[in-house]
């Protein structure tokens, strides 16, 4: 399993700012964040799979364009991995038809370009070798993190969080984790800032 870093920002701008996303091998999304701008459109169109960890728009930002952009070129729908808060949230604000048309039923409800699968926490969903399951995550919106299990090593995305104490139960639990990924944006100082309702709390990742 090979793990692509995207984008590991809360914001764009210069050559080295892109919102959250990550490419596992070909073919997974983790978020979709800006990050997902710079693959090209071959690489856009192997993607079958998306998996977001939450709705706020640093980590969501490419799926509408991406959708439209590959439609042509692929066969199979790709397939929206989220909870079903999650889902009803991007189904209701984005994929509306008034900021972007709701692409289950482009073409056709038969054969769309888009298809919602909805996960649970504790759910795992096996895609091949790899087996991708949902952790818990604590943030202003609903919101999960992610283990990436490949089979010889698992590494854990903890997605937009602050405190988080049912988490760590479940990491000790993992007995090949190899790589643990953590939201680290705001010092202590401001702490309050990722708690507020208008504020999405900005990513950047530590490798630990
Ligand atoms: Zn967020």
């Amino acid at each position: 399993m090979k793990v692509r870093i995207l984008g590991c920002s809360g914001g764009i701008g210069g050559r080295h700012l892109r919102t959250t996303s990550m490419l596992v091998d070909n073919d997974i999304l983790i978020d979709a964040g800006t990050g997902v701008a710079d693959l090209s459109l071959d690489e856009l169109a192997t993607i079958d799979h998306v998996f977001l960890t939450h709705s706020h728009l640093d980590h969501i930002a490419s799926l509408p364009l991406l959708i439209d952009s590959v439609g042509d070129l692929r066969a199979n729908p790709v397939t929206v991995h989220a909870t079903a808060a999650t889902l009803d949230i991007i189904g209701r604000h984005i994929f509306n038809w008034v900021i972007w048309p709701d692409f289950r039923v482009i073409p056709s409800r038969e054969q769309p370009l888009m298809q919602y699968r909805t996960i649970a926490l504790g759910q795992s969903v096996r895609l091949g070798e790899r087996t991708i399951t949902v952790l818990p995550a604590e943030h202003t919106v609903p919101a999960v993190g992610y283990q990436l299990d490949s089979g010889a090593a698992s590494l854990v995305f903890t997605g937009d969080t602050t405190v988080n104490a049912a988490f760590w139960p479940v990491i000790n639990r993992i007995a090949n984790l190899r790589y643990l990924l953590i939201e680290t944006a705001f010092p202590n100082s401001e702490r309050s800032l990722p708690r507020s309702p208008n504020t999405c709390a900005r990513a950047c990742w530590q490798r630990s």
